[in-house]
């Protein structure tokens, strides 16, 4: 099933090329500050799933391409992310000429997991809002997994039982020696969506393809194979760590190729049997 959120803060499931309003069945919706919608309906989702369903099948479809998509997921209680989570990135990053060339670039085996803020979120059709212009500010196109249970020390062999689903991700980064929860925390800096899929549509994870194009340029081709620490050994060290929530939003780390984005800037990240995310970057 994929999920998503709409127009004037409505939840909806997509049908097709269409979209079906659930809304009125997602518990404790209110458009208030803090909207805790999304997080509930992952937690209650195994009992709200049949009304959702029954839903599609009776209730009116709207085109997709009628609708305002907004982020799907929204006040997550976190985001964690995997700082260096692929050996041809960890390559790039510290290679001669590159941002941080001559320094040291470990992996998430020695960095740990870092915090996004959750105010960070933004969604398909989003203006990324670069905060230091003439700092150069990063793609880096990732697999998001969204966490479906609560859960502290889970092993890595139970993990994916913890897993709800999928989007697409953009962890935006500002280069420079600031903290990453700095330079990658700005408002705007965690475009994800188009929307969350559920896990029984993605079987295999650690085999789907990532692409992000700027503009109409290519820039990261990979496959989440690529990962160094997998989806469950991440899970095992976000929950050492500290206890994931139903709605917490993992960050699994970018393959190469990631670059500079500008004013006016297209982004588009697919990830296949996940979707197509598409921002911009303000002008
Ligand atoms: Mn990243």
């Amino acid at each position: 099933m994929k999920i998503v959120r709409f127009d004037d803060h409505r939840v909806g499931v997509v049908a097709g090329e269409d979209v079906v309003d659930v809304t009125r069945w997602v518990p404790d919706h209110s458009d208030r500050w803090p909207e805790t919608y999304m997080v509930r309906l992952v937690e209650d989702f195994d009992r709200i799933r049949p009304t959702f369903e029954a839903a599609v099948v009776s209730g009116e479809r709207i085109p997709l391409a009628s609708v305002r998509l907004l982020a799907p997921l929204v006040n997550p209680s976190k985001i964690l992310a995997a700082p260096v989570n692929y050996r041809p990135h960890q390559e790039e990053m510290g290679a001669p000429g590159a941002v941080y060339a001559g320094q040291s670039i470990k992996s998430v085996a020695e960095y740990g997991v870092f915090l996004k803020p959750p105010s960070s979120l933004a969604g398909p059709g989003s203006l990324i809002e670069l905060p230091y212009p003439d700092r150069r500010t990063d793609h880096e196109g990732e697999l998001g997994v969204v966490i479906g249970r609560q859960g502290k020390n889970i092993p890595a062999s139970r993990a994916m039982d913890y897993v709800f689903g999928y989007t697409c991700l953009l962890d935006i980064t500002v280069r420079g020696q600031e903290d990453r929860t700095f330079r990658k925390g700005f408002d705007t800096f965690t475009p994800i969506g188009p929307w969350i899929v559920t896990r029984d549509e993605v079987p295999d994870p650690h085999r789907l393809g990532i692409k992000v194009w700027v503009n109409d340029d290519l820039r990261q081709d990979a496959s989440t194979a690529g990962m160094i620490y997998d989806i469950p050994r991440l899970i095992e060290l976000a929950s050492y760590h500290v206890t994931l929530h139903p709605g917490d939003l993992l960050a699994t780390g970018t393959p190469d190729g990631v670059g500079p984005i500008r004013p006016g800037d297209r982004l588009t990240v697919w990830i296949e049997r996940v979707g197509t995310l598409t921002v911009e970057v303000a002008r």
